[in-house]
């Protein structure tokens, strides 16, 4: 395949805080690094006041001085609807403006220009088939991107968009975890079960995988959306807070400039606690006491002393570890191999509380901010393989799972589960649904992703239309409907006439989507 150049197929971590590209040549797995040597790219888009843009490592610093202009965790409300409790949060938490966009999609509001959530994402994604392209020296357009197993059908298609405005051609969008037990498993003639355990910046993610030979196969999977490295720094500020009261006895929780500034220095505390026993917090006129002094903080903290005030929330991630091995009748002990992936998974503590829940040390050869692009890679790598040569007669097999039940909502605001979680994928589901009034020449059907009876909590996918129905006496038409997963994740959904036997026209509106004219225009200035 000597002159098939353009085959490369890179594999993209597209991660909330970080991303990371990597590429299979001459059957090596290379981790690209930048101009820079690094390997991770900050996933972030700053704006700045001349007009250009920049994305990724570059733009740290106006992620601190200018965080208003400053687009990061772009991941967290990709997909999202406008009005839901995350987008709620994100308006709290994060510096930029986040508006109202049509069809509840929201939109990120910079210098005055309004941005689709995906056209951000599509940023970090450029930025990464950049690098790719220089170090292959040549144009790269094909990718797998990875996604976390737990997002839903609107968060991958969204997904799927970014890629897309970036100029690539998505082969496949793969789970983060499966992508992890590639990395550990593929080629390597490994009979195991494995679990993936991924501790990272605001969620946490638990997939138990059987991997024989190159077949992969998701068991359940379970995470915790609102458990990360944030809680870790969280709960260190408050730690410096109340000391810093104690010291100078004066409150300042009310300062929001104070706690981000905490939260901040807790962070880089944190860290620094997984690579030494000891260090120094320092921080220069942290606030002004009510005689106008200007008050330092400063003190010395250990590792012993503040892993133990964070062994709590350590311990929550097992929680979910128990609904994970619960679901698929495993206990810890039939785990052969621990997977870590995710910034969290460097720190001393959670290996020491992993290998007593699991009672193995965890795996930790390759880097647990790199494992999932390698998995991406080699699934690129395989997807385009000549099926006559040894990457391609073994191909991988992946067998994953949904991980929330998909249903409709009926009658009196219940949900109606069709597809339940962790079934595997590409699956389908048919059901019949039939007309209530005389004439009805459309039924309208909602569509959610989540586990709640009713169906307003769950996640609204969107809105199916059957129209231009049979008018005839109500309950004589009957709808043939079929809700399909294919291996991205991907839902779809096709109806027929159950008499007739003919496709029955569907429109489908999509929660948080864009219409096919937004797609253009968005195409169109992402050239
Ligand atoms: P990820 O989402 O996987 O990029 O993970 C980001 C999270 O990992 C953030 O909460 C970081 O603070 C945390 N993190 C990164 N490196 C370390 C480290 N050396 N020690 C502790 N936490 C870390």
């Amino acid at each position: 395949m000597a002159n098939e150049d353009s085959e490369y197929v890179i594999g993209i971590d597209l991660g909330t805080t970080n991303t990371c590209v990597a590429v299979v040549v001459d059957g090596e797995v290379h981790v690209i690094p930048d101009e820079e040597g690094e390997t991770l790219q900050a996933s972030l888009v700053a704006f700045l006041e001349d007009g250009s843009v920049v994305v990724g490592n570059g733009a740290r610093k106006e992620a601190v001085t200018d965080p208003v202009n400053t687009i990061s965790s772009a991941k967290r409300l990709i997909g999202q609807a406008w009005g839901n409790s995350t987008i709620k949060q994100a308006r709290q938490h994060l510096p930029y403006k986040i508006a109202k966009g049509p069809n509840q999609a929201p939109l990120l509001d910079v210098r005055g220009r309004k941005f689709a959530v995906p056209e951000i994402s599509g940023m970090v994604l450029r930025r990464a088939k950049d690098i790719a392209s220089r170090y292959l020296g040549q144009s790269v357009t094909k990718a797998v991107i990875t996604v976390p197993a737990n997002f839903n059908d609107t968060q991958r298609q969204m997904t799927r968009l970014a890629g897309e405005l970036a100029g690539l051609e998505v082969l496949r969008i793969i789970n983060e975890p499966t992508a992890a037990a590639l990395a550990y498993g593929y080629g390597r003639d490994v009979r195991a079960r494995l679990v993936i355990y991924d501790f990272g910046g605001g969620t946490f993610d638990i997939t138990l995988l059987d991997v024989r030979h190159n077949v992969f196969e998701v068991l359940s999977t379970a995470g915790d959306s609102y458990l990360g490295g944030d809680d870790f720094d969280t709960r260190l500020a408050q730690y410096m807070l109340r000391g810093f009261e104690k010291q100078y006895g004066f409150k300042i929780d009310h300062d929001p400039v104070v706690r981000g500034r905490l939260k901040q220095v807790g962070e880089k505390i944190k860290r620094q606690l997984s690579n030494k026993e000891r260090a120094i917090v320092n921080v220069r006129d942290l606030a002004v006491a009510p005689d106008g002094r200007h008050c330092d903080l400063r003190f010395q903290v250990d590792r012993a002393g503040v892993h133990k005030r964070f062994a709590d929330i350590v311990q929550r991630t097992f929680l979910v570890c128990d609904e994970a091995l619960a679901n698929a009748h495993v206990s810890a002990a039939d785990v052969q191999g621990v997977v870590l992936v995710g910034g969290s998974t460097r720190m001393p503590l959670v290996r020491e509380m992993v290998e007593q829940y699991f009672t193995q040390p965890p795996l930790t050869d390759i880097n647990p901010d790199e494992v999932v692009a390698v998995g991406a890679a080699i699934q690129g790598a395989a997807l385009v393989a000549d099926p006559f040569s040894p990457a391609g007669a073994h191909q991988p097999l992946l067998l994953d799972v949904t991980p929330r039940s998909l249903g409709v909502e009926v009658v009196g605001g219940f949900y109606d589960v069709l597809i339940d979680r962790n079934t595997a994928v590409p699956c389908e589901q048919t059901r019949v649904f039939a007309t209530s009034q005389d004439g009805q020449t459309t039924v309208r059907l909602q569509i959610f992703q989540g586990e709640s009876r009713v169906a307003s909590d769950n996640v609204k996918l969107g809105e199916i239309e059957l129209y231009n129905l049979r008018p005839m006496p109500r309950g004589m038409v009957e709808i043939e409907v079929t809700f399909a997963i294919d291996a991205d994740g991907i839902v779809d959904v096709t109806a027929k006439d159950r008499e007739t036997g003919i496709a029955q026209q569907t429109r489908v509106m999509v929660t948080a989507g864009f219409s096919d004219e937004a797609v253009r225009v968005m195409r169109r200035r992402n050239q």
